[in-house]
């Protein structure tokens, strides 16, 4: 990635009418989080069929002991990385319309960014499978598994989508709506690989939207839909954007309102 790429990029999105960024797992892996795929990924370590819908209602208590191990013994100690950061100041700024993301660990909103579309759920919020109830995960007692919900007494299920659930209805909905409008999108750490997820950045190409696409290798999307490539791990490529676009203060701002951020 050169600068002179940062300073496209950073062109494209002041120049913009609407800007919208579609993050994957690979935004988070340097706040600690791996991604599920490749040789570090957590599907080397743990099997996926636990997360499989039919698995879960079957045997909930053995899936409830692999996603506490993930999503909340090891995701919950997590904080946003400088990428994060740069896209909620850009928010703030008038930079970034809304951010569509496959994340389910809540690292954009946790950084400041309010407009955030879950396209795969989040893990920040339990769902009772018996009365529809929310509850938020800190509680419940997760040391007994599985949760039950505290209102009916049902299986309490997080509230992501597990393989067979479909997407939820207004994060597709918003997503199509970006794919028509956002002049600029910014894909982040994305395979390309996941349905339909790897639809949104495809159909916003083929509304006429750039696309530029920040990642450690190239991946589907690079051979297909990205006009700017900027290699390189998410946390230094928006180290670098942020300044282009001169949001390094209100990073920085962001970053002391949040108390856990070393
Ligand atoms: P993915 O499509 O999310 O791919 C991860 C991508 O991140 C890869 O293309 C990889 O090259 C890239 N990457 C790795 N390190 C990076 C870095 N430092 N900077 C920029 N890019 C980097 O595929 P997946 O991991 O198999 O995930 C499948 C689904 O599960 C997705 O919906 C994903 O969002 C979700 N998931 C979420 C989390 C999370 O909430 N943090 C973690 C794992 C998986």
């Amino acid at each position: 990635m050169s600068k002179e790429q940062i300073n496209t990029a950073a062109k494209w999105i002041q120049s913009a009418r609407r800007v919208a960024a579609f993050t994957g797992a690979g935004i988070s892996v340097e706040s600690g989080i791996p991604p599920f795929r490749g040789p570090d990924g957590l599907w080397s370590k743990y099997d996926p069929s636990y997360l499989e819908i039919d698995y879960f209602l079957r045997n909930p208590e053995k899936s409830w002991q692999i996603i506490k191990e993930i999503f909340y013994d090891f995701f919950g100690k997590a904080e946003p990385n400088q990428a994060h950061y740069t896209l909620a100041a850009m928010e703030q700024a008038g930079l970034l319309q809304t951010i569509i993301t496959q994340n389910i660990d809540n690292l954009h909103q946790r950084a400041g960014s309010r407009n955030v579309y879950e396209y795969h759920g989040t893990s920040g919020e339990l769902i009772c499978l018996a009365c529809g109830g929310i509850i938020q995960p800190e509680k419940i007692d997760l040391d007994k598994l599985p949760p039950k919900c505290p209102i009916c007494g049902g299986l309490l299920k997080p509230n992501f989508i597990f393989f067979g659930e479909p997407i939820p209805e207004q994060a597709a909905q918003q997503a199509v709506y970006e794919a028509h409008h956002a002049d600029v999108f910014i894909v982040v750490g994305s395979t390309g690989e996941i349905m339909p997820a790897s639809l949104v950045p495809t159909m916003a190409k083929e509304y006429g939207s750039k696309i530029i696409e920040v990642n450690v290798e190239p991946s589907n999307y690079t051979r297909t839909v990205t006009d700017l490539f900027l290699q390189g791990k998410a946390a230094q490529v928006f180290t670098d954007l942020g300044a282009a676009l001169g949001l390094t203060e209100t990073i920085a701002r962001l970053k002391q309102n949040n108390p856990l951020q070393t």
